[in-house]
């Protein structure tokens, strides 16, 4: 049969291929992002438990009201205001689909869409889908910060969304109040939304604090907030995300979400809504994580490898020019097998598929793992 693929520029994702080829040759896996240390015995208790109480029917649409009113009261104690748990919060199978529905819902054939480049490889065909245009707009070496000025002059009539990443996948970049105030200065006016991916938001270092859009009311009145348990409880396969937007981007947004996954695991969601009640459950993974960056960072101390400083997330990037002229996808593949260690190459996170000789190491993963990983890399 003959068809007319939709996505003929796409193959399986990166993370796929890696993981793949790290199981094929036995390589220590720090490519695909996932942690490898287990989720709380309390909340795979709460999971269970609620399964054995009979939370095995369909969920409410939106999600199931504890956990709705539980995301909205840890929404205020972090950022400072409390979304409404009717209308402005929906529980999805992970950020992607909160992403893919968003993106869905509101962007039409022929809009543009300003995305940063680099960004997370999901982002650039889940516009396309639409029908509508990705426009990379380059992030700033070395910081990989967003340069405001070159965001404002891509906006065009055709303009109808923003996308930004914090902390960003794969940089581990990070914005600050100065960004949410330049962002808010950008938009004001216009009919343009913001979908601020925050997946990372409970994974900032160094004291800093996350810069969720949702701390600006100007913003909040025109973004759609994505976020994942998954990666704040170390249960990437649980496929539990959400977002809040406004109610009437929501009403679109809950058209293509009831019509998609329709609802999420029921007994996973009572019980992360228990889990949540505990603030520490969520603000000690930041200090957790930043304990493993810095361990990563000093196992790899005596490498060749050149590290770019994370500020959030699990990745780390590390620049591998003074060990190998091979291109990032051919020392990434040789890695995987002739050294034992998997990663992503960083190119295939741009537009234009540029390479800088960069890779990005995932180290949510436990000291061994990242000391086997680090002995073996220490000999490049
Ligand atoms: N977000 C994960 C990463 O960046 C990958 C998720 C996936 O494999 N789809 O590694």
């Amino acid at each position: 049969m003959q068809i007319e693929s939709k996505l003929p520029d796409v193959g399986v994702t990166i993370f796929t291929k890696m993981s793949k080829m790290a199981n094929e040759y036995g390589a220590i896996n720090l490519a695909q992002g996932f942690p490898d240390f287990p989720v709380s015995p309390k909340l795979i208790d709460r999971v269970h438990h609620y399964m054995q109480q009979g939370m095995n029917q369909y969920a409410p649409m939106p999600g199931v009201p504890i956990l709705r009113e539980a995301i909205a009261t840890k929404t205020e104690h972090c950022y400072g205001w409390k979304p409404n748990i009717d209308s402005e919060i929906t529980v999805t199978c992970g950020a992607i689909e909160a992403i893919n529905s968003a993106v869905t819902a509101l962007i039409h054939t022929g809009d543009e869409v300003i995305i940063m480049d680099p960004a997370y490889d999901a982002y650039e065909p889940i516009i396309n889908l639409q029908g509508a245009k990705a426009i990379g707009v380059p992030l700033r070496q070395p910081d990989y910060s967003i340069d405001w000025s070159a965001v404002s002059e891509q906006i065009t009539e055709k303009t109808r969304m923003i996308m930004i990443n914090s902390p960003h996948n794969p940089s581990g970049a990070t914005i600050s109040a100065h960004d949410l105030e330049a962002l808010e200065r950008i938009t004001s006016g216009t009919g343009i939304m913001v979908l601020s991916d925050e997946v990372y938001e409970h994974i900032v270092f160094d004291g800093e604090a996350h810069q969720s859009v949702l701390r600006s009311e100007a913003l909040r009145a025109r973004s759609i907030v994505t976020s994942s348990f998954g990666k704040t409880f170390h249960a990437t396969g649980w496929r539990m995300g959400y977002l809040i937007a406004p109610s009437t981007l929501m009403t679109e947004i809950r058209k293509v979400h009831q019509y998609n996954t329709f609802t999420i695991h029921t007994a996973t969601q009572y019980s992360i809504a228990d889990y949540l009640k505990k603030p520490d459950h969520y603000e000690s993974v930041a200090p957790m994580y930043q304990k493993k960056r810095d361990f990563f960072l000093k196992v790899m101390d005596s490498s060749r490898f050149k590290p770019v400083p994370s500020q959030g997330t699990y990745f780390q990037l590390m620049d591998y020019s003074a060990i190998s002229d091979k291109g990032d996808v051919a020392f990434s593949e040789w890695m995987t097998k002739e050294v034992g260690v998997a990663t992503i190459p960083m190119s295939v996170f741009y537009q234009d598929k540029q390479d800088n000789k960069v890779l990005r190491f995932c180290f949510a993963k436990n000291e061994e793992t990242l000391e086997a990983a680090a002995e073996k890399l220490c000999e490049l």
